[in-house]
């Protein structure tokens, strides 16, 4: 650990790509095939490959006092220290002291992630990490608090400790790209690379590949200044969701990777009798069945989150799962097709006759009852499985060659109580994990930002005793820049329950506020924007206001500083 350690200080030392890589390259080879994998992960900002489902849960509070009693510092020191730093790995390097027989080896320190991610309650937990950090090196320990926080902070993304297992074992970086794709998991990549066989990489079903993402656009004009044909869609306002459909068995996944098949039982039967086996992008959102449209975002908020849905909330609140996208189909990975033959694609699975369905009494069912509640008769046996036929549906698809018919189709979707359109490229291929102008977002908002909370405090009024005052941040390249602050625009409930977080969650407490764990992504509207050095990003907002909580993404996937500067200038204009 030490020496992977060495090579992350050497990597975060230097800009280069090119340096990073070759850094990455050297420390991989001069390890065996074993520690090579697991670094690999770890070097990607992991504790587990990407593929599994564990996690190590260990909370930065419970951490920030590991490292303070393992040192000996005073919450002061220790708060003097995160300031200067703004990472705690880096303040675990700095406070912690070298001992005698310190030193730990990865393959070690991964069987211990395991058993911290197999521990339950938080206690149980520390207890481990704690073990764990006491038996390294201050130097190791700087790594292992940031792969446990799940963000190195050197400047090396996946695609370049990718890249460096290219240059270490042979093989193209994109063919070490595609194998991590496939498999979910960069230590099989790596293994597969030095073996020599990423060709053989093989489609790992349910685990979620990256999702395709959009670029705003302004106007109508620019929404069709990029590609040569459009296909325009209406942009739903739910949640994003990848359905992987393999022998007759369905797993839904959100943006943020999490699976969220519980949440959705009415959806997984009607994808269970697709006709081959395959991977769906679409949007879940709350839906008016009688009307045949969306219902708001505030409405679905109902269904998220809960691993148990009542018979009352399915009848009151069903959803259906607007399919836009495929990315696996019978054995082949569409995502390099052009966006024209995977509609054709889609359409075809979504047209042919689906299977028998896995209903409870049919017999070899390999998943629970899709519906809850005892049924007593066929007939109702069968409205069962038409709701849940009707709740996968093919998004509309429309051609626009003007702007003034983009305006139409743009007015229309509001009129169906949509968000506004997406503009896609009908010759790009899916680009996962990618916000490119191969897909487009026409919203009506002016423009809003997703943020990250950074800090919090006490509201007043009748905001006090609740953090409801949050200071937000967008991404500077690595780092998190503060861009502004808003108070309004939650109910009641949610700050209650963003209270709780937040004190779960805070990494300092300085009082009158506390810094806390930059996880929480806002979507803010403003009425416009200033430069201004009362934030450190250099803009503030104007009439700042929390549009809602973004669950759905990760801190990772907020907006940056670019995209602010975008708005910026386009207000100049
Ligand atoms: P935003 O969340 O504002 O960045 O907008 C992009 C999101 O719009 C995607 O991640 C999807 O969740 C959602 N969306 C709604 N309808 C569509 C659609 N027809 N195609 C692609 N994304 C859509």
């Amino acid at each position: 650990m030490q020496r992977l350690a060495a090579a992350c200080e050497a990597i975060a030392g230097t800009t280069k790509k090119l340096l990073k890589t070759g850094i990455v390259a050297d420390y991989l080879k001069s390890r065996t095939t074993d520690e090579a994998a697991v670094s690999a992960v770890f070097l990607s900002g992991r504790a587990f490959p990407a593929w599994e489902e564990t996690t190590l849960q260990v909370g930065g509070r419970s951490l920030w006092q590991i490292v303070a009693e393992l040192s000996g510092s005073d919450e002061g020191e220790l708060t003097a220290t995160y300031r200067r730093h703004g990472d705690l790995g880096a303040v675990a390097g700095e406070v912690l002291s070298e001992r005698a027989g310190q030193g730990l080896g990865v393959l070690d320190v991964e069987a211990t992630f395991r058993q911290i991610a197999a521990a339950r309650g938080p206690s149980a937990k520390a207890a481990i990490v704690r073990d764990l950090i006491s038996r390294a090196t201050p130097l190791e320990a700087k790594y292992i608090v940031k792969i446990i926080t799940g963000d190195l902070r050197i400047g090396l993304k996946e695609s370049l400790v990718e890249e460096a297992i290219a240059r270490a074992y042979g093989g193209t970086p994109a063919d070490v790209q595609r194998a991590n794709m496939l498999v979910g998991d960069i230590s099989e990549a790596l293994r597969l690379a030095s073996e020599g066989r990423l060709a053989e990489a093989a489609m790992r079903m349910f685990h979620p590949l990256g999702f395709m993402l959009a670029s705003p656009i302004e106007s109508a004009e620019e929404g069709l200044s990029y590609f040569a044909e459009a296909a325009v869609e209406d942009k739903y306002d739910g949640i994003r969701a990848q359905a992987h459909v393999a022998n007759g068995e369905v797993k839904f996944f959100s943006r943020t990777r999490d699976e969220i098949t519980e949440s959705f039982p009415e959806l997984p039967d009607a994808l269970a009798g697709l006709p081959q086996d395959a991977i769906l992008d679409g949007e879940i959102v709350a839906w008016d069945y009688p009307a045949g449209r969306a219902r708001p975002f505030s409405v679905l908020q109902q269904r998220l989150g809960r691993k148990r849905v009542s018979d009352k909330m399915l009848r009151e609140t069903p959803v259906a799962f607007l399919v836009f996208d495929v990315l696996y189909a019978g054995r082949e990975l569409v995502m390099d097709r052009p966006l024209r033959e995977r509609a054709r694609i889609l359409d075809e699975l979504l047209t042919t006759p689906r299977k028998t369905l896995n209903h409870r009494g049919h017999g070899g069912s390999q998943r629970r009852a899709p519906v809850q509640g005892a049924l007593a008769f066929d007939a109702e046996q069968h409205a069962e499985e038409r709701i849940a036929e009707a709740s996968i549906i093919r998004a509309p698809v429309f051609r626009a060659s003007s702007p003034e018919e983009l305006e139409e189709l743009f007015a229309a979707a509001q009129e169906r109580g949509n968000e506004g359109l997406m503009i896609k490229d009908i010759d790009s291929p899916y680009t996962p994990g990618k916000r490119g102008k191969s897909w487009l977002k026409m919203k009506r908002e002016l423009a809003t930002l997703d943020v990250v909370v950074t800090a919090v405090e006490y509201g007043h009024g009748k905001r006090v005793g609740v953090l409801s005052d949050y200071t937000f941040a967008v991404w500077d390249g690595e780092r998190l820049v503060n861009i502004g602050k808003a108070y309004s625009g939650l109910t009641d409930g949610e700050i209650a329950e963003m209270t709780q977080w937040f004190l779960d969650h805070t990494l300092e407490d300085q009082g009158f506020r506390r810094m806390v764990e930059p996880k929480i992504v806002l979507e803010v509207a403003f009425n416009n924007m200033m430069q201004s050095d009362r934030h450190e990003s250099g803009y503030a907002l104007r009439f700042p206001r929390i549009v809602r909580l973004r669950p759905d993404k990760s801190a990772e996937e907020a907006d940056t500083i670019e995209r602010a500067r975008e708005i910026f200038e386009k207000q100049q204009a």
